[in-house]
């Protein structure tokens, strides 16, 4: 192997560590840095949004990491920052108590009422609201629960102006918070005011029903991002504690970075093409390197001859079609050999490919990109604790 930029600096003590060939880094320090921007910006504690196995990069590491001090030293966290971690699914909440994790867990998408005895055996918050639903889980075990109210996302809860026939069911079991969601946070348009207006009205409308103690949320990281300080009692961010929360003022760091080796290596003379369908054609004689990544790892099809990997140092375009397994790089102006790595997203030297530069180069959003990084791809977690 040539001198490597690869590592980046901050990981510099792992540069002895030979990788498998094609693999996922996760820097948790970079994760916990996130989060607790997140957290000074907002001023309240955090549910923290970790749905979909942490937004792809894994669940459980991501806790733990929340949880504990770092290696260099930087702290956790602690209960004061992070009130609960948000998941999609019973499954998800029960996944994690596998692992260990004891303390609240808040689940943010309905849930079918033969799924409630699952969601208290778990000890998972549920979000509620139907009144069969609020009877069930009042029959099941008196827990915690949350009323989820729709404002204009059209996609879960009770509508803004339907909460008043709720009102006998949450006197006989309160919820222990009432929240809502926007659906345009990231978007400098009026419809968060709105939004907020709406979930306010029906705050009011159910006066005396909510327990005086309900916390109040909405904020993703998006509106976080926008607004600091709201007078709401919690917090969801999600998408920024993984770094990838686009137009943000705040400094977030890239945690995520897909790597592999150049596992081969040819010169093709001009009028030469590469991968299916010919679509790249040499124009000067070139080097092409294949690495063994493709969108069976999530690396998406639609980077084919629009992506780039960086390779020491320098950005290197995709040449042809992204194929399941490979993808080959137009190497002509960087020495390179067998072995060498490529940081296909991600940081290498003084060169990142951001999760949002990539996913609008792959044409689709920052969210799908790293929840469709596929299992094949190892995840080796920089700074555990
Ligand atoms: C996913 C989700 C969030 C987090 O949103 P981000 O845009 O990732 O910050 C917050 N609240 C709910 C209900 C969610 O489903």
């Amino acid at each position: 192997m040539t001198a490597a930029i690869y590592p980046f600096d901050r990981t510099s003590s792992q540069s002895s560590v030979r990788r498998a060939h094609a693999w996922i880094d996760v820097d948790l320090d970079a994760i916990r840095h996130n989060a607790a921007l997140l957290h000074a910006c907002a001023g309240v504690p955090m549910i923290v949004m970790i749905k979909a196995d942490g937004y792809g990069l894994g669940a459980a590491p991501v806790v733990r990491a929340l949880a504990g001090a770092s290696r260099s030293g930087q702290a956790g966290l602690g209960a004061s920052a992070v009130w609960a971690y948000g998941v999609a699914t019973v499954e998800e909440a029960r996944a994690l108590r596998a692992a260990g994790y004891a303390g609240r867990l808040w689940c943010g998408t309905p849930l079918l009422a033969e799924e409630l005895r699952d969601a208290a055996t778990v000890g998972l918050t549920p979000a509620l609201h139907t009144a069969s639903n609020i009877a069930a889980w009042r029959t099941i075990g008196r827990s915690p629960w949350h009323l989820a109210i729709d404002t204009g996302m059209s996609r879960a809860g009770v509508r803004w102006d339907e909460v008043v026939p709720l009102r006998s069911s949450l006197s006989e079991h309160p919820p222990e918070g009432v929240f809502t969601h926007f659906h345009s946070a990231d978007e400098p348009d009026e419809s968060m005011a709105l939004q907020d207006a709406r979930f306010a009205a029906s705050l009011l409308s159910l006066g005396a029903a909510l327990p005086a103690s309900c916390i109040v949320h909405s904020d993703n990281s998006a509106a976080i991002s926008r607004r600091g300080a709201g007078s709401a009692g919690l917090v969801r961010p999600g998408i920024g504690v993984f770094g990838a929360l686009a137009r943000t003022p705040l400094p977030l760091l890239q945690p995520v970075h897909l790597r592999a080796r150049i596992v081969d290596l040819r010169d093709l003379r001009v009028g030469e093409t590469v991968g299916y369908g010919g679509s790249w054609t040499a124009t000067v004689p070139s080097r092409i390197a294949t690495v063994p990544v493709g969108y069976a790892d999530g690396y998406r099809r639609h980077l084919s001859n629009i992506g780039c990997g960086v390779l020491h140092g320098v950005r290197c375009a995709v040449a042809g079609r992204v194929s399941m397994d490979m993808t080959m790089l137009d190497v002509t102006n960087v020495p390179c050999e067998l072995g060498d790595v490529v940081t296909m997203l991600g940081t290498s030297g003084e060169v990142t490919l951001t999760t949002q530069q990539v996913a609008a180069e792959a044409s689709v959003s920052p969210y799908e990109l790293l929840t469709g990084l596929r299992q094949r791809l190892p995840r080796h977690y920089l700074g555990d604790v």
